[in-house]
């Protein structure tokens, strides 16, 4: 397809403010003299003669140098927790998310270094706020808001009188309600959600027996499943109906594990609950009672399986581990 860009007015080939715009907070910057400014593709505007196709440009968008820094700084993140990177695939994708979800943090004015630290010093700290801020961020860069227009809008879009100045106050709006949402998520305490009953008298759980799982409040959905068992799979009596009731989340993913209720599952729910690590594969003989097949009125139990005697188990993991414990279990 031929294409005439040569016949073009000068003018075009660069943004029609005669300026470079910050890519991400929209401020004229100084164009880089090297070749790393972003280039943002427009459409050259106007009637194309038949069978020509309209030219497509590269404007070239700089980076001031508060938002360099801010790019820097998600680099350096990216560096101290590869697990982040790793989970995303790419490093350029994970950099152009964290730097994202950064820019919505500055957007809104979240600069002080004690916040921001709060919200970024740890793999799950970043992983809220890439949840977050990385969609809402990508669009507070002025990139975004010269594309939402057609192509052949873009070297219209003029730079931003101050940093952000584009950004729109619906989408501050989305960005601070997020943040809030993360900061509030930060100082919550997990509380204890007991096993739920149908008539709200003391339960547990029906393998370990325990009574209440501490629970941040967006996972309080997932502490307790609803479950059946065979009595005689879990250690009890053999009958002829299943028993009803709840496990709680070690369980759930031990019975997971186990493909399905039975002694495996509560050797699995033991071995996690005395943290052993799943690579010693011995004890797998042991035999456990699954606290629904207790006698009737046997409590619930303040910590995992104490109504297990265990303390032959914690003897051979801690041979195992090499420990020597101080106080006999
Ligand atoms: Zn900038
Ligand atoms: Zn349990």
């Amino acid at each position: 397809m031929p294409t005439y860009a040569h016949t073009l007015p000068k003018a075009w080939l660069r943004f029609r403010s005669g300026t470079i715009p910050c890519g991400a907070c929209g401020i004229v910057v100084v164009e880089p003299v090297d070749n790393s400014a972003e280039k943002l593709t427009a459409v050259a505007p106007g009637k194309m003669p038949d069978g020509y196709a309209p030219p497509v440009l590269d404007l070239p968008v700089g980076l001031c140098s508060a938002c360099n820094g801010i790019e820097q700084s998600a680099h350096g993140l990216l560096l101290a927790f590869p697990n982040i990177r790793a989970s995303i695939g790419s490093h350029d994708i994970a950099l152009h998310r964290l730097t994202s979800a950064m820019y919505g943090l500055d957007a809104i004015g979240v600069r002080d270094a004690a916040t921001i630290d709060r919200l970024t010093e740890g793999q799950r700290e970043l992983r809220r706020l890439l949840d977050a801020l990385a969609v809402l961020g990508g669009m507070a860069r002025w990139t975004t808001t010269a594309r939402t227009g057609m192509f052949e809008k873009i070297a219209d879009t003029p730079p931003s009188s101050q940093r952000w100045g584009h950004v729109s106050e619906d989408l501050r709006q989305e960005i601070r309600s997020a943040v809030a949402g993360l900061l509030a998520r930060r100082v919550e305490r997990p509380r204890l959600i007991l096993a739920p009953s149908e008539d709200g008298s003391p339960t547990g759980c029906m393998l370990c027996g325990v009574e209440g799982v501490e629970a941040l409040r967006e996972d309080v959905p997932n502490v307790w499943t609803l479950m059946s068992a065979d009595p005689a799979a879990i250690g009890g009596h053999p009958a002829p109906d299943t028993i009803d009731g709840v496990v709680c989340s070690r369980c759930d993913r031990a019975i997971d594990a186990a493909h399905g209720v039975g002694q495996s599952a509560m050797t699995l729910s033991v071995r996690d609950f005395l943290g052993l690590p799943t690579h010693l594969r011995s004890l797998e003989h042991i035999s456990l009672i699954g606290w629904a097949v207790m006698p009737k009125g046997t409590p619930p139990n303040a910590k995992p399986w104490e109504h297990a005697d265990l303390s032959d188990i914690r003897h051979s993991v801690n041979a195992l581990l090499g420990y020597r414990p101080l106080v006999s279990a």
